[in-house]
């Protein structure tokens, strides 16, 4: 039987960014590379650099946290399909009967996946992971949370190229996850987020997780509340805005529809009648990134005025071109 052979890099023109989001929305990429190996990372970098786009790269996962342009993206779009998963070790814990594994994902593997396997296998730590439809790359970017856990908990290490090509390494095994530990992560935030332009990507993850009966029964029970409490079958990018920080502070969704916002429309963009901190995009064309980013400022406002409340965004707003602003 021949070898299978991992198809050829190649920087492709023209390739609408609607396809390479959840929310549907977007112009055509001046160009863009998917990347299998760390090698087509290198390769991706390369053509940025012979093409003047070194200022004009961005990187995605899933895209199921971002928002396009209706015009695009004027550079270099980089697509993370890195996706092998492999285990390093299983060992005994000092504490008691557990154990725990030690696995690198690539940062394209699916994180839902992960989380869905490790569950399933008794694997305690990524059970929120289920149900979550970005990368591992995009998790460990945004550090990415539900129901109370956060990618950073179980994050060992990650691995990264910079913007000069350079493998590196970062180590949070000592650091703790949270605002105060020094590992640079907190809610939705993480160290590469700081990086800004001398990240080129995150290349893996290595996780370590615990044995736990219950595992698979805490991802199913999340799968299911996510069914009732999201619009799955919409086009979105989940969250839309941070919920504000601070004791006894509303979440975005309920400052939302405080506002009476739930079911709200600015041409194709809606806010979802069953979950308010969820934009939703009706029907994709010319004008959907237009229509999101007014709904995008009509809810701040009405929050503002309504609870005196500043919302920030989770979701990332890419501008046409670098420079303009990406809300
Ligand atoms: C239905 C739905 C439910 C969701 N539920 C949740 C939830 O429960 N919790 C939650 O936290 N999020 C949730 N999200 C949002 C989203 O899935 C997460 O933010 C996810 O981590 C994004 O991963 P991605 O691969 O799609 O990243 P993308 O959307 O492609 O990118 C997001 C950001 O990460 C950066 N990035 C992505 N990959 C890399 C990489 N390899 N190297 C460097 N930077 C990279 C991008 O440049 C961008 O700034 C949900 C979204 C949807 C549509």
């Amino acid at each position: 039987m021949k070898a299978m052979t991992p198809p050829r890099f190649k920087v492709e023109r023209g390739v609408p960014l609607s396809g390479l989001s959840t929310f549907g929305i977007g112009g055509p990429a001046r160009y863009l590379a998917r990347c299998r190996t760390v090698s087509d990372l290198r390769r991706a970098l390369d053509f940025a650099q012979r093409e003047g786009l070194h200022q004009n790269v961005f990187v995605i996962g899933k895209g199921s946290n971002v928002l396009f342009d209706d015009r695009g993206y004027d550079g270099l779009v980089i697509a993370s399909e890195l996706d092998f998963c492999d285990e390093i070790s299983v060992a005994s814990t000092s504490s008691n009967d557990e154990e725990e594994l030690s696995l690198r994902a690539g940062s394209g593997y699916a994180f839902n996946t992960l989380g869905q396997r490790l569950s399933t296998a008794g694997w305690g730590g990524l059970e929120f992971a289920a149900g979550i439809p970005g990368t591992v790359g995009g998790a460990v970017f945004m550090n990415a949370g539900a129901n109370g856990f956060e990618t950073c908990e179980v994050l060992a290490c990650a691995e990264y190229m910079t913007s000069e090509g350079e493998l590196k390494s970062l180590d949070f095994r000592e650091g703790s996850c949270g605002d105060s530990g020094g590992s640079g992560f907190a809610y939705r935030t993480s160290p590469f987020q700081k990086m800004g332009g001398d990240l080129l990507a995150v290349v893996s993850a290595t996780f370590s997780v615990r044995s736990s009966p219950g595992a698979k029964a805490r991802a199913r029970e999340y799968m299911v509340r996510r069914g009732q409490t999201q619009p799955l079958r919409d086009r979105s990018a989940g969250c839309v805005f941070r919920n504000p920080v601070g004791e006894g502070m509303p979440s975005a969704g309920a400052l939302i529809d405080g506002a009476g916002l739930k079911g709200h429309s600015v041409g194709t963009a809606s806010v979802s009648p069953l979950h308010a901190n969820y934009l939703v995009c009706r029907e994709t064309g010319a004008h959907s990134a237009r229509d999101m980013r007014a709904l995008i400022e009509e809810v701040r406002a009405r929050v503002r005025e309504h609870a005196g409340v500043e919302l920030t965004t989770e979701l990332k707003i890419v501008p046409f071109q670098a420079g303009e602003d990406g809300g």
